[in-house]
């Protein structure tokens, strides 16, 4: 059936997949991923791949979950769609967000729903403009955020259309500024760790005192940096930003896309690093994939502020908190937790994913090889010593990364950084298999680019 599709030329004439360069791609081809099963992805030719990247960060519980389609079946014969913009709401959404209130942390309790990461944070954009406007500071409009930062790609939408309702509480040009990560490995030098906390964290403080202590809205930051290229911040760290926000009175916001859901070895990394957002974004690991939602998780400080002093908040989505979604939601939280997965993870999957990574530092090609919970970065270098980094930035990543799916293993290249993110139904054999195909496509690449 599907196979009788010319895949080649059918993508190629229409179908424009996002972040791609199409003239390349017209050139190299595309591969066809037709089904999935456990943490393995095959595609049209008959390969089988390990994937380690879990999708895209986001499918924790594995591939091939029936319950899944079971609840996703029944809610849609149930009730399919109804919006909740006219005082209505649905069952599946309602249990929904009191699940999420008892799963994050303290003081979160209050949910908005979206259908992706990029529409959650945009979601934020407003809600920070709204909170600020009732608190009778308009002029607080800045959000600060950080380089290799990623919180997705609709951001600007509603300031090309033209309710100026909405604009007043959206994106003007200066809004966004951003400091340096707290990248160890490309500023830390010599520096201790705590130093280096102090330093990366002073960032926030230097930048507030530059643009307008009296303009700054809120600092935004992923407890762990995904699409940056796993960037782990040093102990303390956030520690700082928080006394920081508090000291200025911004609001801080912990973008948690990737790294909720048990990804850290605790429902959130929020909880795993003791940090206490006013506003947190959950989208990817929400559903494990299997179809799109997302959602604000909004603090008492700014949920009672929007309660107490009324006035309209002007944005939502048709299918904000939809019926199908939300049960899917619902199912996957429940299968997180019936086969005690975050448990599991935590005292078993990461100690032995860790020192599996940690051992990749005696390669001669890796410059740092680092981990979190169930996200890791291996940096490839042109040398150890120093280290030196490859000149032309992005090149050697790539071509390692085309090994490892000839052998069989998906995962991303950031930068000349090799990103794995494996689903947490990960196996230990499962782990020995990413790291036997890593460390051959590492001897591959080491022979092809000298
Ligand atoms: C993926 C991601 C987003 C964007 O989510 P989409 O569903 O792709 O819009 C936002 N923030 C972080 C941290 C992400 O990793």
């Amino acid at each position: 059936m599907d196979n009788l599709i010319d895949y080649e030329s059918t993508l190629l004439d229409h179908h424009l997949p996002p972040f791609t360069d199409y003239k390349g791609l017209a050139k190299d081809g595309i591969r066809i991923i037709s089904n999935a099963s456990g943490n393995y992805i095959f595609d049209n030719e008959g390969n089988k791949i390990l994937d380690a990247m879990a999708g895209l960060w986001c499918v924790n519980i594995g591939y091939g979950r029936d319950e899944l389609a079971e609840v996703a079946k029944e809610q849609i014969l149930r009730l399919p769609y109804y919006n909740s913009f006219f005082k209505t709401n649905n069952i599946p959404a309602a249990n929904l967000s009191k699940k999420l209130s008892e799963i994050t942390p303290q003081g979160l309790n209050h949910t908005f729903f979206a259908n992706s990461g990029s529409e959650a944070n945009d979601t934020i954009i407003r809600m920070v403009r709204h909170y600020w406007a009732l608190k009778g500071e308009p002029q607080k409009r800045i959000i600060i955020g950080r380089e290799y930062g990623y919180h997705g790609s609709t951001i600007m939408s509603a300031s090309m259309g033209g309710m100026v309702d909405m604009h007043n509480q959206a994106a003007k040009e200066n809004d966004f500024h951003h400091i340096p990560a707290p990248y160890s490995f490309k500023y830390k030098g010599n520096q201790s760790e705590d130093l280096f906390a102090e330093t990366s964290s002073n960032w926030l403080e230097e930048k507030i005192l530059e643009l307008g202590k009296d303009k700054i809205a809120a600092f935004v930051a992923e407890p762990i940096q995904g699409a940056g290229g796993v960037i782990i911040p040093p102990n303390g760290y956030f520690e700082h930003i928080q006394e920081i926000c508090k000291k200025y009175n911004i609001l801080f916001i912990a973008d948690e896309v990737i790294t909720g859901f048990g990804r850290t070895g605790e429902w959130f990394a929020s909880q795993k690093m003791n940090l206490s957002p006013d506003m947190m974004t959950l989208a990817k690991g929400l559903t494990s994939g299997y179809i799109p939602m997302s959602a604000v998780m909004v603090g008492e400080k700014v949920a009672n502020t929007f309660i107490e002093e009324g006035g309209e908040f002007y944005h939502g989505f048709t299918y904000s908190g939809h019926p199908v979604a939300a049960a899917v939601a619902l199912e996957n939280l429940n299968i997180i937790e019936r086969e005690n997965l975050i448990t599991k993870v935590s005292s078993e999957t990461i100690p032995y994913f860790a020192s599996k990574i940690k051992a990749l530092n005696d390669h001669p090609l890796v410059g740092e090889a680092r981990s979190f919970g169930l996200l890791a970065c291996v940096e490839l270098v042109k040398d150890k010593s120093g280290p030196e980094l490859f000149s032309n930035v992005g090149e050697t990543g790539m071509i390692c990364r085309d090994f490892c799916i000839q052998n069989g293993l998906m995962m991303r290249a950031v930068r000349d950084g090799m990103i794995m993110s494996p689903a947490l139904t990960i196996t230990k054999n499962e782990i020995d298999e990413i790291i036997n195909k890593f460390e051959i496509a590492l001897e591959q690449t080491m022979k092809k680019i000298i």
